[in-house]
C-alpha cells in the first residue's frame, strides 16, 4: 500500500477495545462474570417484542424513533424531543465526540474511566486527557484543574466502571458549574438504574445548558446483545447529534424490544433489589477472605488483591474453576479483578473459588 495513504491523526493510537472474555478453552459451562451483564436477561415482554419483529423485516425502521423516545420520556418524566437513541450508549458517546471535539481540542476522562472515552476522543482527532482519581473516586477538583480553553468534553461515569464508586449530586453540580464555557459534561449513566432513587443527573440537565446524559439497555435491561442506548440533554445539543446520527441506526427489532423493556419497570426494580442483595453478600464474603473492595453502586465489585501477581494468579485459578471475571490492568488497576454480580449460585461459586485460592496460598 502506498504510504501516502494514511488514516487521520490519532486513529492509529487507538488500542482495540477488549471485551470481557466469553469462553475458557476446554470448559463447557463457564460462568461469565466479566461484562456486567444482567444474569436474568431481559424481561419476557421484551423477548416477545423481539420475536414479533420478524414479521416486518422487509420494512425500513423508523428514523426518528418517536415511539421509543416517547416510551423513555414517559417512564422517566422527560421531554421526548430531547431524547436521542443510539446503537448502545457507545454510539451516543461517539456522536458527542464527533460533533463537539476535533484536532487541538481536549477531551477529559478519569484515571480509571471507561475505555470508550479515549477511543471516541482519538477517533475524532481530539487529544485525550486523563485525570487522576482520588482513591478510585472521581476527583472534581482534579478535573477542574485540568480544564483549559481547549477542553470540549468531560466524560464521567456515575457510578463509574470499573471502580463501582459514585460521586454525590452536589459534586456533579459543582463540576458542571465550574467547566469552561465551551465544554460539555457527559454523565454516563450506564449503571444508574442500579442506584435506588437516583436521577442520574436529570435535575442538573434541566438546570443547565452544558450537561448531557447517556443511558443504556445493555445493563439492567439485559439487552447487551441487541445494542440500544439513549441520551438526553439540552435541545441544541440533541439537534446537533441528530444531524450526524445515521437515519436508520436502530433496527425495528431494537426499537420494539427497547419499548417493551423500558415499560417493564417492575422487572428493573426486581433486578435492582436482587443485585443489591447479592452484591452485599459477595462483597462481605470477599472481605472476610482478605479481599477488600470499595462500596459498589453498580452490578459488579472491584476486588482488590495484594499485588498484580496475586490478582493474575487468582484470575487463573478462577478460570480453572470455570469462572470468568475481568482483569482490569488496562484500566490502571493491575492488582484488581472486576467481578459481575451474578445470580446467587454464581456468587456462591465465585466466593467459594476465591476462598480456595486464598486458602491455598
Ligand atoms: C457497559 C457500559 C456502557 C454501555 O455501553 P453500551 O454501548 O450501551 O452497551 C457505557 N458506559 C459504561 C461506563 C459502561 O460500563
Amino acid at each position: 500500500m502506498s504510504d501516502a495513504i494514511r488514516p487521520q491523526p490519532g486513529i492509529l493510537d487507538i488500542a482495540l477495545y477488549q471485551g470481557g472474555k466469553t469462553q475458557i478453552a476446554g470448559v463447557a459451562n463457564a460462568v461469565k462474570l466479566s461484562s456486567n451483564e444482567n444474569p436474568f436477561g431481559p424481561p419476557d415482554r421484551a423477548k416477545e417484542a423481539y420475536l414479533r419483529a420478524v414479521h416486518s423485516l422487509h420494512r425500513y425502521p423508523s428514523t426518528d424513533h418517536a415511539e421509543l423516545r416517547e416510551a423513555i420520556a414517559e417512564v422517566h418524566g422527560l421531554d421526548p424531543d430531547r431524547v436521542i437513541c443510539g446503537v448502545g450508549s457507545d454510539e451516543i458517546l461517539q456522536l458527542i465526540a464527533q460533533a463537539y471535539a476535533g484536532p487541538r481540542d481536549e477531551v477529559i476522562f478519569t484515571e480509571h474511566g471507561f475505555l470508550m472515552y479515549r477511543i471516541c476522543a482519538l477517533a475524532a482527532g481530539a487529544t485525550p486527557v486523563q485525570v487522576a482519581e482520588r482513591e478510585r473516586v472521581t476527583d472534581v477538583d482534579a478535573i477542574l484543574r485540568a480544564c483549559n480553553t481547549r477542553t470540549r468534553i468531560v466524560f464521567v461515569a456515575n457510578p463509574n466502571n470499573p471502580t463501582g464508586t459514585m460521586i454525590a449530586p452536589a459534586e456533579v453540580a459543582r463540576l458542571a458549574a465550574g467547566l469552561p464555557r465551551q465544554a460539555i459534561l457527559v454523565l454516563d449513566g450506564a449503571y444508574a438504574e442500579y442506584v435506588e432513587g437516583f436521577d442520574a443527573g436529570l435535575a442538573l440537565i434541566e438546570d443547565r445548558t452544558n450537561v448531557v446524559m447517556t443511558r443504556t439497555f445493555s445493563k439492567i435491561y439485559g439487552l447487551g446483545g441487541l445494542r440500544i442506548g439513549w441520551g438526553y440533554g439540552p435541545q441544541a445539543i440533541i439537534d446537533v447529534l441528530n444531524r450526524v446520527r445515521q437515519p436508520f441506526n436502530l433496527s425495528t427489532a431494537q426499537i420494539d424490544t427497547a419499548i417493551a423493556a423500558v415499560r417493564d419497570q417492575d422487572w428493573v426494580a426486581k433486578c435492582r433489589a436482587e443485585n443489591s442483595r447479592m452484591r452485599a453478600w459477595l462483597a462481605g464474603a470477599l472481605a472476610e477472605m482478605g479481599v477488600p473492595s470499595d462500596v459498589s453502586a453498580a452490578n459488579f465489585i472491584l476486588a482488590r488483591f495484594a499485588s498484580a501477581d496475586e490478582a493474575e494468579a487468582c484470575d487463573a485459578f478462577l478460570q480453572s474453576q470455570g469462572l470468568i471475571v475481568r482483569r482490569v490492568a488496562g484500566y490502571n488497576l493491575p492488582h484488581c479483578l472486576r467481578i459481575t454480580v451474578g445470580d446467587e449460585a454464581s456468587c456462591r461459586r465465585v466466593a467459594h473459588a476465591v476462598a480456595q485460592f486464598k486458602g491455598a496460598r
